[in-house]
């Protein structure tokens, strides 16, 4: 089942010029290595990316991500990444800027933003050799539940106070194939802590 993708959430989405190169510079360098590694990419079958990176807006709750449909490109810049200003996990409903609309995962980011103030970077990839082998023995969350829903914010917080997800910082999607969500102080954490379980 691959329903990486497709927006599931309401996106009100402002067309704004990109940001300075230097706000996701970082940002986009880990994207880089990610996309290198095929933890970011392109299901040429299903004709949709997957994997996502986003960075918290100082001690605000937006966030810069990268854009939707972005997943095909080897080496992206600043023209593709958005910043989401406002989420409503509730209504399923994300506001955001930029010049491409943001990652269609991006009320997952928000919600586990919405875990901890500590919380600065979070990284979605898919890997079907890494989660295979960390399911069930990472904290996971419900294979009944799919990503970018209320419930599956629920989950987030359930595995964040029931396991040692916050301490080690890797989930993986029970109900995403082959989707595992990383978060950390900054994006290099975060990406380290996904790079680190792969053979
Ligand atoms: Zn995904």
């Amino acid at each position: 089942m691959i329903d990486e993708g497709y927006t599931k959430y309401e996106c009100d989405w402002r067309e704004a010029p990109a940001l300075p190169e230097e706000a996701v510079a970082e940002l986009n360098a880990w994207r880089n290595r990610l996309h290198e590694q095929g933890l970011i990419g392109y299901y040429p079958q299903h004709g949709v990316g997957f994997g996502n990176v986003s960075i918290r807006e100082g001690d605000t709750d937006a966030f810069l991500i990268s854009g939707t449909q972005t997943g095909d490109i080897a080496r992206t810049d600043e023209r593709h990444y958005a910043r989401v200003t406002r989420c409503d996990i509730e209504a399923n409903k994300v506001h955001c800027e930029g010049p491409v609309q943001a990652s269609s995962e991006a009320l997952t980011h928000a919600a586990i933003y919405a875990l901890d103030p500590a919380i600065r970077a979070v990284v979605h990839v898919h890997s079907v050799a890494m989660w295979n082998k960390l399911i069930d023995t990472f904290p996971t969350t419900s294979r009944d539940v799919s990503y970018g829903t209320p419930e599956m914010a629920r989950e987030f917080r359930r595995l964040y106070e029931e396991t040692d997800f916050g301490q080690q910082g890797v989930a993986i999607m029970g109900g995403h194939e082959e989707g595992i969500v990383s978060f950390g102080r900054d994006v290099g954490q975060a990406t380290e802590r996904v790079l680190q379980h792969q053979d």
